[in-house]
């Protein structure tokens, strides 16, 4: 056996992806890695077909109880043996596994941080033979991740009683300098082989709605996808309870998960979505990391979250298995209130002095600041995303709602060299509110109060529309001719780049882009779009082929995507395999899985043809 034959013949797939080869190949070569890849990528592919490949036991350790048991699951299916120990066994089942691991039952063992340093744990591990240890969500062993788990330093003195040193693999999305440091030193990662893939996601839609009723508009969605599974994510306890009972109100088999809820109650709900029984999941942020349901076809954001890196991550849980992915968030000014609340009352971490604390609070607004742009920009949403990682995207990508727009380009030269000015000559000290206020010629208080109705460029803008000097004023911000200050009572500043602007010899223009109002209803778009998801070439089959999947879920007590996902059903209904020879051929087959379900979905292909009378390549 050798790599390629792992992959086609117990993983079912035909070649591999982006990054996976060179890993692979290092991992065997006996060298370190540390692979970077946004979810979805398939990094646990990079683990698993070595660990299969080696002589001895591998080690992969992994944050979350429910993705050791996902993966364990998936990799059962395959026919492979592994285990997982965590703090879910039970005394008698712990034993159990703990015999089996040593008369070398299994190729791979997840194990949870905390189990690593227990003393029967390294019993074990002291009797046979290691070959790797894997560290799943590396990023958990930095401090400045999102997800630092102090759990995860062990793994170090965990590898340091080892007899012999493992080859070590290291596993993240998450990329920025600092952690990929921290998870190379920490670590102890010899001359690593270190790959990072792109951080696009071709397959995921993004859009971004700033509706009048997010439910209204929620509930229009879901009509059109109502045979899809998804996740709704809201910003509070409060809203998941409110979209939840909303949804169910109307019908919809929704499960909800907060931290508000038991741990049963989380445990049993998180099933009910994963198995497809309740396929729209209702949550907050606290849902979702390890989760990798691979068929999740939408993720719409209720509320704007606190930066991209928190939206990249939960929206990128859609479309896992490959298939389109539609990434919707619900914008309101509300939400950017709410977000500037809670950066203004974190405490932090207790260990950081006040002018620390004061940089993490300034970083966190600048990140939301970023995140709010991501709402208003006009330019393509998924260049603005990739940048935001430092990456280049092209400009268009042709499958986000922007790129999808018909824009009319208006100049507003004039208009933003009257707010500028108005800017300029109230000396740079007050917010938003009162400068577009001000400009537009209104008498309210606060007008009167900083006596901005004595200003020369008062109520020059007073033909132009509030809502229009606003988009004015945002698109200023976002093209930083202008800049709001981070503290606490946000103020306009001017920047180079708008101080040429006003300048007598200025020549450049401020073209604010604005949808055609025509195109608002992008109908056409969207059926465009339901052609694209439902593109089985026999898509009543597929249908057949997803309840067949259903109940077999049912019955062997494994979650449907584990059984095959979409994208593999999807290629059945469109080649029709009616040979074990054909049926290897199509992705997500590989022997195990051809043995356990290969000739019960070739019968309905085989029942589905010769109804419909279509012939079959043999034929
Ligand atoms: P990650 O951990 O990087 O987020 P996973 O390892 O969970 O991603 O893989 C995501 C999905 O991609 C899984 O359904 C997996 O089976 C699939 N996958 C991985 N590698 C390949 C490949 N080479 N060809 C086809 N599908 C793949
Ligand atoms: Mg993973």
């Amino acid at each position: 056996m050798n790599q390629y034959k792992v992959l086609k013949e117990i993983f079912g797939y035909a070649s591999f992806r982006e990054g996976q080869e060179a890993l692979v190949e290092s991992t065997l070569q006996g060298r370190d890695v540390l692979g970077i890849m946004p979810t979805g990528a398939g990094k646990s592919l990079c683990y698993q077909i070595p660990a299969l490949l080696f002589e001895g036991i591998s080690i992969i350790i992994s944050p979350l109880i429910s993705l050791m048991k996902d993966q364990v699951t998936a990799l059962n299916q395959l026919g492979v043996h592994a285990a997982y120990i965590n703090s879910s066994l039970t005394e008698v089942q712990y034993r159990k596994a703990m015999e089996n691991a040593r008369k070398g039952q299994y190729k791979i063992i997840y194990v949870a941080p905390e189990r690593l340093m227990t003393e029967s744990f390294l019993s074990l591990v002291s009797s046979v033979d290691i070959s790797m240890v894997a560290v799943d969500e590396a990023h958990c062993i930095s401090q400045w991740g999102q997800d630092f788990r102090p759990s995860y330093l062990k793994i170090v003195d965990f590898i340091n009683m080892l007899p012999k040193r493992p080859v070590i693999a290291a596993y993240t999305a998450t990329a920025t300098k600092v952690v990929k440091e921290d998870i190379v030193c920490i670590l102890g990662l010899e001359d690593p082989l270190a790959a990072v893939t792109g951080y696009d996601r071709k397959n995921l839609y993004f859009s971004v709605k700033k509706p009048k009723n997010k439910m209204a508009e929620l509930l229009s969605y879901l009509i059109k996808n109502d045979d899809k599974s998804g996740v709704i994510y809201c910003n509070t306890r409060k809203n998941v309870e409110e979209v939840y009972e909303t949804l169910i109100k109307e019908g919809y088999p929704a499960a909800k998960y907060h931290a508000g809820l038991s741990d049963t109650a989380r445990k049993q709900n998180q099933d009910d979505f994963i198995y497809d029984i309740k396929p729209i999941m209702v949550a907050t942020n606290a849902f979702g990391m390890g989760i990798d349901k691979s068929n999740v076809r939408f993720v719409i954001h209720f509320n704007m979250p606190k930066d991209i890196e928190s939206y990249y991550q939960e929206a990128g849980r859609a479309g896992r298995d490959g298939e389109p992915g539609e990434c919707i968030l619900l914008y309101s000014g509300q939400d950017v209130k709410i977000n500037e609340f809670l950066v203004s009352q974190q405490t932090g971490n207790a260990e950081l002095d006040y002018e620390e604390r004061e940089l993490v609070r300034e970083r966190d607004n600048e990140r939301l600041r970023k995140m709010t742009f991501y709402c208003f920009t006009n330019e393509c949403l998924r260049d603005y995303i990739l940048r935001y990682f430092g990456e280049y995207g092209g400009n268009y990508c042709g499958n986000c709602e922007n790129c999808l727009t018909e824009f009319e380009d208006i100049d507003v030269t004039d208009e933003a060299i009257h707010i500028i000015n108005l800017v300029r000559t109230s000396g740079e000290r007050y917010g938003i509110n009162a400068i577009i206020d001000a400009a537009h010629g209104s008498e309210n208080a606060k007008v009167r109060q900083f006596r901005l109705n004595e200003n020369p460029f008062y109520g020059t803008l007073k033909k132009v529309t509030l809502v229009r000097i606003r988009q004015i004023m945002n698109d200023l911000l976002v093209k930083g001719y202008l800049f709001l200050t981070t503290n606490e009572y946000p103020v306009l500043k001017m920047t180079d780049q708008g101080r040429n602007i006003i300048r007598e010899e200025n020549q450049e223009a401020v073209i604010l882009k604005l949808p055609k109002e025509i195109e608002r209803t992008p109908a056409k778009q969207k059926g465009e779009k339901k052609q694209k998801i439902a593109d089985a070439r026999y898509p009543q089959l597929f249908e057949r082929l997803r309840v067949r999947r259903y109940e077999m879920a049912q019955q062997t007590h494994v979650p449907p995507y584990i059984i095959f996902s979409d994208k593999t059903l999807k290629e059945m209904s469109t080649y029709l395999p009616s040979t074990k020879t054909d049926m290897l051929k199509i992705n997500g087959v590989g022997n195990n899985k051809y043995e356990k379900y290969g000739e019960e979905f070739m019968k309905l292909i085989r029942e589905y043809t010769e109804e419909n009378g279509i012939k079959t390549a043999l034929e």
